[in-house]
């Protein structure tokens, strides 16, 4: 059973009359689970649709559904699969204690890996999962490997009964199942010859596995120190040297790279990134593959659509690791804008200075930093600080932030969604 949330006007589902709180029960008598049973077996031209309408009337509808018109029907959100892992650097366990409950959730779904593109490890499947899967070709799905050889997986996750990741891809691609997949680099573990075989292990699935990228663990204050460390340079340095041997073979035999090191790997090794060109269409940039090469493309794209900003001066807050590489972002949005930036860099008061990714701040961060800065028009945060809710990690809401600092703050993916507009002032 699944519980419509909203029912867009002059759809099919505002035409059978679905109202909010209606229950989807079964659609031609299979049982609607979560949004993907929803979405896949409502696809039909034609279908029954079983449903208890918020009063408790039950009713079955014969729909006849034109092809590429939508039902108009939001579903609840799906109930989280939870992790069946423990590994050394889950990001839950680097977290300080008193944060919101929700932060503390160790999901591992691949639902959300199909739909918005999470890792997963796969390793909490179920047979129905593997079935579902297969039956609604979700494709591609993005896989959190790590490393290929068992033994290694299973230490890395902590989960002794974690399945053969290369079967599983293998039975998944037999089906016509693709990946994007990533290795989380833990130095001393699945770095060196580990990362070779895994390299090579998910080389030969051919078009199946469409990309693989590295990146560094990141640890926080709170992190098992004892248990995992982060890579030095020169670890980052030999991945990415291994990296791009296999990034060049997959050009020369292929025409991609194919292999990729997150930005951060980059960083921490002092090397400066591969060019746009070298990202594929930026699959990974999600993750952090990319993303400074990305955000460059993204501003040369959108500049004729920035407000224009001249003599106006923009502060620029972020976590420590963007701001090494803003610079190159910054010059040529002053260049199109005729602003003047004011990168401010942060540090992190809630997890501690060595994280310095820019999603991870929280609220009280931007807030000390913007005291006294009332020379600016504006001040871009980060979006990926927030979420949906517009709340900060430290549970600071956006409005709070606003109402407190003497300068408009205005979040921001990639800086031109946040300049097509002059200032308010
Ligand atoms: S797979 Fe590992 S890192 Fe991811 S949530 Fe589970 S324990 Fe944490």
């Amino acid at each position: 059973m699944l519980k419509v949330t909203a029912v867009a006007p002059e759809s099919i589902g505002a035409e059978l009359g679905l109202k909010p709180g209606a229950e989807l029960l079964t659609i031609n008598g299979r049982e609607i689970e979560d949004f993907l049973d929803w979405e896949f077996l409502s696809a039909d031209e034609q279908f029954l649709l079983q449903v208890r309408q918020p009063g408790g009337e039950e009713i079955e509808f014969d729909i006849e559904r034109p092809e590429g018109v939508p039902m108009g029907v939001a579903v609840e959100a799906a109930r989280i699969r939870r992790c069946a892992n423990r590994c050394d650097f889950c990001f839950v366990d680097g977290l300080p204690q008193g944060l919101r409950d929700t932060l503390y959730i160790r999901d591992d779904d691949y639902r959300l890996s199909f739909k918005y593109g999470n890792f997963a490890t796969l390793t909490n499947l179920k047979p129905r999962d593997v079935e579902r899967i297969v039956e609604y070709r979700l494709s591609p799905l993005y896989v959190s490997v790590h490393a290929t050889d068992p033994v290694v997986r299973r230490w890395l996750l902590r989960n002794p009964l974690a399945p053969d990741i290369l079967e599983q891809l293998r039975l998944f691609a037999g089906h016509g199942i693709a990946f994007h997949t990533q290795v989380v680099l833990s130095p001393g573990v699945n770095d060196g010859a580990v990362l070779e075989r895994t390299l090579k292990d998910l080389y030969g699935f051919g078009a199946s596995v469409l990309s693989v990228s590295a990146v560094p663990v990141g640890l926080t204050t709170f992190s098992k120190h004892q248990l995992v460390r982060e890579p030095t340079r020169d670890e980052c340095r030999a991945a990415i040297g291994q990296l791009e041997e296999w990034a060049a073979r997959a050009r020369r035999e292929r025409g991609i790279t194919w292999a990729f090191g997150a930005d951060e790997l980059y960083l921490r090794a002092a090397l400066p990134l591969p060019p746009a060109e070298a990202y594929d269409g930026f699959e990974q940039v999600e993750n952090g593959v990319g993303s400074v090469r990305w955000l460059e493309q993204r501003i040369a794209e959108d500049a004729a659509t920035l407000a224009p900003w001249r003599g106006r001066r923009i502060g620029v807050l972020t976590g420590r690791s963007m701001a090494g590489l803003m610079p190159q972002v910054l010059e040529p949005l002053e260049r199109i804008t005729g602003a003047r930036f004011e990168l401010i860099p942060l540090g992190n008061p809630l997890f501690g200075d060595s994280v310095t990714c820019a999603g991870l701040l929280p609220g009280a961060a931007f807030q000390a930093a913007l005291v006294g800065r009332s020379h600016l028009d504006v001040a871009l945060i980060p979006g990926e600080s927030l979420n949906e809710d517009q709340l900060f990690m430290d549970d600071l809401t956006l409005q709070a932030l606003r109402s407190t600092t003497p300068v408009e703050v205005r979040p921001s993916y990639h800086f031109t969604d946040a300049l097509d507009t002059p200032p308010v002032r």
